[in-house]
């Protein structure tokens, strides 16, 4: 079986024809130059040169493959300036055709010696009433006929390689590719069968079809059982049940003022469920922005509380932990927990003594839920029992950060919750993050209003200040955001262009305008915000970069205005734009763009103004710009997939996902005969880490 299966893995310059400039180009074109990579080269189409009849009958304009035999040779006469072409007669018996040559090599010559009998392939064509064929694509001995007059695949390629090239060589393969146990019980065609097809088989587009679905369900196959191998082999790393009354938990729920909403209430049974079982907990929380995250995650911190570990909750601004911090203080003061459990905040800001206290309150216990930035990363923070770590707007860490703080939790490896606001569309989340359970959040706390959307050219900035002005004398809006572009690579030039537009603002406005932008200082940053979440804080107008994108809470707002719109990515907007209508009031976001807007700009935002459904955007956003672009994780080894399309055949991943269950349930060391053979498949995909690392035997 092992040598089956090595087939597959062989360099191509094991093959009859490929030298060393071959297989350069070859390393060219598929990157690794294998059988496996060559025989997922599939082509994008066919021509076909079936057709084949007598000369004095040939229909003119299509591809012909023809018996002839030479006639004579015609050398073309000098004429300066005019190129004519070296002509080759030949006859069948029936007719005449003539091969016309603009460069002429010996070896054609050779080939096509008088008296030689010869197939030929190519486009027939009338010429001054006679039959032409330029530079037939096919010269090869008569006994080859039945070899050219077929559907003869076409290849993307590369320099120096042509599609005869390519043609010959998976030929060649294809004739000693060996077969496969059978590792999808239920398919009627076997993979090998279905790699033949797509490279030969033209003429049956139901069975092309059937061929490419299983192939593209091995593929499907392969990614799920690895990522479920992997997930089951970090669940086993938890001991500690977390199991309690739940006294905290009903006397916060309580206190709360609101019911959760049906979603909030099973998604909290999920998380009580895998806390209570021996497995680790391993879960990705995803819900639009407003939709009640914050409070469930709360209530998993307070039940490892009452159980007597440490929960840490991890944000990725200070802004949004300052919020987080002062959120639960209150929760606990309203529900009369205050002397049971004991939150800090720990962010990049707290120096010396301070820091000293709170790094010493950590370690010896005193502090049961901590919640922090980046900082809860650090080396010197040192937990007592951390058995819970949360992370907040999980697509701003990098995928490998979700679980560096979970390793804080020591040789009992903490349980995990990943909270997001930015909807996955689902199979991209069952690929990247497919090694997570996944709970989701479809409903919104009741009363929200539905945020209107509106574009407008940003020539007509002045009038929307005068809107604001009167607005805000009439007390028809409290609060408003007000953002401007912040990207990367102009990032001087924008923060120039936010400062003026400050000073601008400020004209206006006077103190009213508050700014807030990265490269503040987080105590600046926090009193600017503190201001302005205030009902009756000074501050009306915040002028911010897309730093608030993330979490902050603030129901007075309800207007939000975004400079040079176009610049920004889909869900970045709706993100923003979930900032508003947070509380009873009627909300506006009014999306400013360039005068210059493109076509297929404008219709891009005009999504937004269609739907405020997050999955729908995001849906929109990778169709637009593609899965890394989308996650945020563009260089974080996204897998490609070779066969199946993300977007297209979401049938298969859910079918997959259930095969996996099942095939796990039964077998999950992959040991009885299938097993074995899923294996096979996981090898043939590169999931050799999942075989090695977490597969026995
Ligand atoms: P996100 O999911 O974006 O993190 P938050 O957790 O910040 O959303 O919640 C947004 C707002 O909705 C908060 O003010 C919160 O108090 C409120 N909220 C959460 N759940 C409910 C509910 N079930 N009913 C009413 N309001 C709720
Ligand atoms: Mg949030």
């Amino acid at each position: 079986m092992k040598e089956n299966l090595l087939y597959f893995f062989k360099p191509l310059n094991h093959f009859y024809g490929v030298g060393e400039k071959f297989y350069k180009s070859l390393e060219r074109l598929l990157s690794r130059p294998r059988v496996l990579e060559l025989l997922f080269h599939f082509p994008t189409g066919f021509t076909d040169r079936t057709y084949t009849a007598p000369l004095s009958h040939i229909q003119t304009g299509k591809i012909a493959t023809l018996k002839v035999s030479v006639l004579k040779h015609i050398q073309p006469p000098f004429k300066r300036g005019k190129k004519i072409p070296y002509k080759i007669i030949c006859t069948d018996n029936t007719g005449n055709i003539t091969l016309n040559f603009f460069q002429i090599y010996d070896y054609i010559k050779n080939n096509l010696q008088v008296g030689k009998s010869v197939c030929i392939s190519g486009k027939v064509e009338s010429f001054n009433g006679e039959l032409i064929m330029i530079h037939p694509d096919y010269i090869v001995p008569v006994e080859n006929f039945d070899d050219v007059a077929i559907m003869e695949p076409i290849y993307p390629l590369t320099y120096a390689v042509n599609n005869k090239m390519i043609v010959s060589l998976v030929r060649q393969v294809l004739k000693t590719m060996p077969n496969l146990p059978e590792w999808q019980p239920e398919a009627d065609i076997s993979f090998s069968d279905a790699i033949r097809i797509l490279h030969t088989d033209f003429s049956n587009e139901k069975l092309r079809a059937k061929a490419k679905s299983r192939l593209a369900y091995d593929e499907v196959l392969a990614n799920q059982l690895s990522l479920a191998l992997s997930r089951n082999k970090v669940k086993e790393q938890c001991e500690t049940q977390i199991k309690t009354k739940g006294m905290f938990r009903t006397a916060l729920l309580k206190s709360l003022g609101y019911d959760l909403t049906n979603a909030q209430k099973r998604v909290v049974g999920e998380i009580l469920t895998d806390l209570s079982s021996p497995l680790r907990m391993l879960r990705l929380l995803q819900g639009d922005v407003g939709s009640g995250k914050t409070i469930v995650a709360i209530i998993a911190l307070l039940e490892i509380a009452e159980f007597g570990g440490q929960g840490a909750f991890m944000v990725p601004t200070e802004i949004l932990a300052n919020q987080h911090f002062e959120t639960i203080t209150k929760l606990l003061s309203n529900s009369g927990l205050t002397d049971k459990v004991k939150p800090i905040l720990l962010t990049g800001s707290d120096k010396g003594k301070v820091k000293k206290a709170k790094l010493e309150a950590i370690k010896n216990g005193d502090a049961n839920l901590i919640i922090g930035t980046h900082a809860l990363f650090q080396n010197d923070v040192e937990f007592k029992n951390m058995q819970l770590a949360v992370i907040d707007e999980q697509h701003k860490f990098g995928v490998h950060q979700r679980f560096e703080l979970s390793e804080k939790g020591g040789e009992n490896r903490a349980n995990i919750l990943a909270m997001t606001a930015t909807p996955i569309p689902r199979t991209l989340a069952m690929t990247s993050f497919g090694d997570m359970d996944l709970s989701i959040i479809d409903e919104m706390p009741p009363g929200r209003k539905i945020v209107e959307t509106n574009l407008c050219s940003q020539s007509k900035l002045q009038q929307v200040i005068s809107l604001i002005q009167t607005r805000l004398e009439n007390n028809q809006i409290k609060k408003l955001y007000w953002v401007c572009p912040l990207v990367e690579e102009s990032e001087k030039l924008d923060l120039t262009a936010v400062i003026e537009r400050f000073e601008d603002l400020k004209k206006t406005f006077g103190e009213m305008v508050g700014l807030i932008h990265g490269k503040m200082k987080p105590d600046e940053k926090d009193n600017v915000m503190l201001d302005f979440a205030n009902p009756n804080g000074k501050v009306k107008i915040l002028l911010a970069t897309s730093v608030i994108e993330v979490g902050v809470n603030v129901p007075e707002a309800t207007l939000m205005i975004i400079e040079h719109s176009e610049r920004f990515g889909l869900s970045s907007l709706h993100q923003l734009r979930g900032r508003i209508g947070r509380g009873g009031d009627k909300s506006t976001c009014l999306l400013l763009h360039t005068d210059k807007l493109t076509k297929v700009a404008k219709s891009r935002l005009s999504i937004l103004k269609q739907t405020t459904n997050g999955f729908k955007i995001a849906e929109e956003d990778l169709k637009l710009r593609g899965s890394g672009d989308v996650l945020g994780i563009r260089q974080s080894g996204q897998i490609d997939f070779k066969i199946a399309d993300l977007s297209e055949d979401t049938d298969l991943f859910f079918a997959a996902m259930q095969d996996t269950k099942n095939i796990l349930a039964t077998d999950k060391g992959l040991l009885n005969e299938r097993g074995t053979n899923l294996r096979l498949l996981l090898t043939l995909f590169e999931y050799k880490e999942q075989l090695k690392n977490i597969l026995a035997g």
